[in-house]
């Protein structure tokens, strides 16, 4: 058993990489609205988790490719027009409430990762407390450099099933 309770010693995940990278956040931002797709949209509950399961599981680099979206992202506006001109109501996915990040990763490293937020779920099962990560979704396809590992944080709500496994 690993200590699930107490904060990690230090945070891995910088703003840099956490915050939203759509061109309308970055161009706020060059312009002077430094709080433009912020990292802090992200949710504290959400990185303690990541970061634990970073310094006490994993215990390797998890590079973000992206992680939290605002409304303008292009790939959340294209999800909900998608959802929305099938006559469905469209829920937030994990990247715009702040509880989703993609690992840019491939491989066997991806091997341990996935195993690693398993054996992350499963410790919280064992004390009986919700799983944290309610999505672990592998992108692995095409050019390595793209690859990556989807984890999700968000709770059940209409349209949106969880625990749930999705591919890319
Ligand atoms: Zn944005």
């Amino acid at each position: 058993m690993i200590d699930i309770s107490t904060p990690a010693s230090r945070n891995y995940f910088t703003d840099e990489e956490l915050q939203c990278r759509c061109t309308f956040c970055a161009r706020s931002r060059e312009q002077g609205e430094r709080e433009a797709g912020s990292a802090s949209n992200m949710k504290a509950d959400f990185l303690a988790h990541l970061n634990r399961v970073r310094e006490r599981v994993y215990c390797r680099p998890m590079p973000v490719s992206s992680g939290y979206r605002c409304q303008h992202h292009p790939e959340e506006s294209f999800n909900r027009r998608r959802v929305e001109q099938a006559g469905k109501t469209w829920t937030p996915g994990d990247h715009p409430c702040g509880v989703g990040v993609d690992i840019r990763i491939h491989g066997s490293a991806a091997h341990v990762l996935m195993r690693s937020l398993h054996v992350y779920n499963w410790f919280h099962l064992q004390k009986n407390q919700p799983q944290p990560f309610t999505a672990i979704c592998p992108h692995q396809r095409g050019l390595t450099q793209d690859r990556f590992i989807h984890i999700g944080g968000n709770n059940l709500a209409p349209g949106r099933p969880r625990p749930w496994l999705w591919t890319y």
